[in-house]
């Protein structure tokens, strides 16, 4: 192998790119690509009230198809460092693990896959298809892990305003479960927050039929919230709505107060969209009120739509990529948090497929050499089998 994903996982942990912090990773990148024939850009984006953010992009070939992989530099703060049995910026490698954060989420995943594209480049002339078409990319955000809006967002709108096409996604983030191939995820939930306001008379305690207590009428309808939203579709398993604060505030024994509030998040398939879901819980609620109750809904803008990527033909070439190195067969998910593949869905399909997720954002977060050399084989051969 003309490229070591080892070496390479090793060199960006040691890179404290704690998010939003570009800590020298998507320089080593840059330096790495540009020196295998890509042409790299680094685009900064900024807003007001958050810190502005690098990324960069980087193309080898100008001619479709044109395969992406795309990651994220950034990591999660280390916590307490002390309680790391391995130094969380050291890259160390003890037994036959590699340790430091981000080794699965996900320096180790963008270690694998730029490893792959420089042997395959290697190995074909250094271009992506040896006297046709084609084209490889790279997607590289540093700011996944906070609020992401400096990052694969801006970075997917930037690159279409170049003119920039994509036709298929790989995202490396840690989507095994137990062992590397058995899970490649083809889609996600879409995530709501909103919280339930409800208001009603202050008054003393003693005396309640001169107040109204909210309190009644949040549980009453919180009650009504719970039930099942749907029994789920093929591709997802049921929606689902959790509270996840109530908060009245009240420091008072003797007073009955005058507004209760309820926090939820909403976990929702491919049965509903945002607006059909907000319209079905106010519905709920308003049979659940029966004008007893006066109640409103603040809803949180959110950008986690759901969306899935249907099998066919490109799940099927990494499926056969994955049981070719590993013997397994994977399986398509849609569980878990959201991740940037809810931007990548609106240029080109995208599948996540990286690591075992198991040590994310853990102290001693660690992978298996092992996995790192088989994780970069499976690019390899997807690379393979799509410029075939
Ligand atoms: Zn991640």
């Amino acid at each position: 192998m003309t490229a070591d994903p080892v070496a390479i996982a090793r060199d960006l942990i040691r890179c404290r790119s704690v998010t939003p912090e570009e800590g020298g990773a998507l320089a080593y990148l840059q330096d790495l690509l540009a020196k295998a024939g890509f042409t790299v850009h680094r685009a900064t984006f900024a807003e007001p009230g958050t810190a502005p953010v690098e990324n960069l992009f980087a193309r080898i070939g100008t001619e479709q198809p044109n395969l992406v992989f795309a990651g994220h530099t950034d990591v999660v703060p280390a916590g307490a460092e002390a309680a790391w049995r391995h130094p969380p910026f050291a890259g160390e490698i003890a037994g036959d693990m590699l340790y430091g954060r981000g080794a699965v989420d996900m320096k180790g995943g963008i270690a694998c896959f730029v490893a792959a594209a420089l042997d395959y480049l290697a190995g074909h002339g250094g271009k992506p298809k040896k006297g046709k078409k084609g084209s490889i990319s790279l997607l590289i955000t540093g700011d996944e892990e906070s609020v992401a809006v400096n990052g694969t967002v801006k970075l997917l709108r930037w690159a279409a305003e170049r003119g920039e096409k994509f036709d298929h996604c790989i995202l490396g983030e840690p989507s095994n479960v137990e062992v590397l191939g058995d899970t490649i995820k083809a889609g996600r939930r879409g995530s709501l927050n909103g919280t339930l306001v409800v208001t009603g008379r202050q008054g003393h305690v003693a005396y309640p039929d001169r107040a109204d207590n909210p309190i009644r009428g949040l549980v009453m309808l919180m009650t009504a919230l719970q039930a099942p939203l749907d029994e789920g579709s093929a591709h997802f398993a049921p929606s689902h709505l959790e509270f996840t604060s109530v908060d009245v505030g009240n420091p008072t024994v003797n007073l009955i107060p005058g507004e209760a509030r309820a926090r939820f998040n909403i976990r929702y398939n491919d049965r509903h969209s945002q607006t059909a879901l907000k319209t079905l819980i106010e519905h709920r609620a308003h049979a659940a009120a029966a004008g007893r109750v006066h109640y409103s809904f603040e809803w949180q803008p959110s950008n986690a739509d759901v969306f899935v990527t249907k099998p066919g033909p490109f799940t099927d070439l990494a499926a056969a990529a994955i049981a070719e190195v590993t013997g397994r067969k994977p399986k398509l998910s849609t569980t878990g948090g959201t991740s940037d593949a809810r931007f990548i869905k609106d240029y080109c399909p995208v599948l996540e497929f990286g690591l075992v997720g198991q040590t994310m954002h853990q102290v001693d977060e660690c992978t298996p050499v092992a996995d790192l050399v088989t994780l970069t084989a499976i690019y390899r051969r997807i690379i393979e089998r799509y410029f075939a």
